[in-house]
């Protein structure tokens, strides 16, 4: 029976909360296959958790994503073998090197696609195809405004809007992260750290505005957002990298031209098996055929979990973190 390494909370807290604690492996039951991770993804909803801002009961192992290698099926398992390379992106608990983890969360994963590609962008993939695909059919006549166009989603989201056809804007934080924005297909990039960007988008559209607002710097642009929306045009605030938006009135929609707003997360359009295999072979599809690119960050061992939480939350960062257990 092999020993298990797991970085674990046992209350909220800055990075430094972490514990690393030993365990025997499970063994495991019907319907569920024990894999041993070869590639941790982490993500802002671990530093949610983490700090509190959302709430989780504790002690808990934290991280949704991760790529592995089946090393033994529980009774039934029949859609998964041994020595399968498999993924998941929305299941807690991933911080360790082995997982018993029900089948239903696991989707197979192409033998083309490094490990760390898949763990760093599976979570933030489905959520780009979630929220081009099924929260709003992205299309060849859509302008939209993405925040952090260079960051982790951002930059997948561009590419996914390049291959749709959509028009582009996208706000950075810096020069270089201008070029990678521009080099993922973004048609339009405001620093806006430098620039008004509701102005600037009033200025790139002709007063127009855009039709969609993908937010997920939240706090410091919540309120902007919503002044580059045409009549009828639709917010979609889905993060918090800069802090909870404020207190919202709802009457500011129908002042700023009767707008949708929606607060969406990956849980919600990722509620059965169906969903969650449709949604990931949708995005691997994507990275398949080329459309999409994924620049892996820096990679750090399990044991050092708060460096890479550190990592993640600094700002002049390129490309998403992953830990390897
Ligand atoms: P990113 O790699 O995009 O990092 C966040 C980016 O936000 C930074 O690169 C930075 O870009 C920008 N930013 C603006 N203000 C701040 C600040 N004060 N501190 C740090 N960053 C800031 O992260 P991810 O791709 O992992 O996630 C992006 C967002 O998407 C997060 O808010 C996350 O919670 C959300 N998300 C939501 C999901 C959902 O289903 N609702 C699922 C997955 C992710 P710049 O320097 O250019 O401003």
């Amino acid at each position: 029976m092999h020993t298990n390494l797991s970085a674990n909370i046992y209350q909220t807290g800055d990075s430094s909360v972490f514990k690393l604690d030993t365990s025997l492996i499970e063994e495991p039951k019907a319907q569920q296959v024990l894999l041993k991770q070869t590639a941790i993804g982490v993500n802002y909803i671990d530093t949610y958790f983490r700090s509190g801002l959302y709430p989780i009961d504790l002690p808990a192992t934290l991280g949704d994503e991760a790529v592995g290698v089946i090393e033994q099926v529980g009774e039934g398992v029949t859609e998964f073998s041994v020595g399968q390379r498999v993924a998941y992106s929305a299941a807690k608990g991933a911080y360790t090197q082995y997982r018993v983890i029900d089948i239903n969360e696991l989707v197979p994963i192409p033998d083309n696609i490094d490990d760390k590609s898949v763990a760093t962008s599976l979570l933030r993939g489905m959520t780009v195809e979630y929220l081009f695909c099924r929260l709003h059919e992205l299309k060849p006549s859509d302008v939209i405004l993405i925040h952090a166009a260079a960051g982790g989603v951002g930059q997948i989201a561009c590419q996914w809007a390049r291959a749709v056809g959509a028009t582009v804007i996208g706000t950075v934080s810096s020069a270089e992260k201008a070029r990678i924005a521009k080099r993922n297909g973004c048609d339009f990039v405001i620093n806006y750290t430098e620039q008004n960007f509701v102005k600037a988008v009033d200025e790139i559209t002709n007063g127009q505005k855009v039709d969609v607002v993908y937010d997920g710097v939240g706090k410091d642009t919540f309120t902007q957002s919503l002044d580059c929306l045409r009549v009828r045009g639709l917010m979609v605030s889905f993060g918090n990298a800069s802090g909870k938006p404020d207190p919202f009135d709802v009457l500011e929609l129908s002042k700023k031209g009767s707008l949708y707003l929606t607060r969406p997360t990956l849980y919600h359009y990722t509620r059965n098996r169906q969903e969650i295999l449709d949604s990931a072979a949708r995005y691997l599809a994507m990275l398949e055929k080329g459309h999409i690119n994924i620049q892996v960050g820096e990679s750090f061992a399990l044991s050092d979990v708060a460096k890479a939480h550190d990592y993640l939350v600094q700002r002049n960062r390129i490309g998403s973190p992953v830990l390897i257990p």
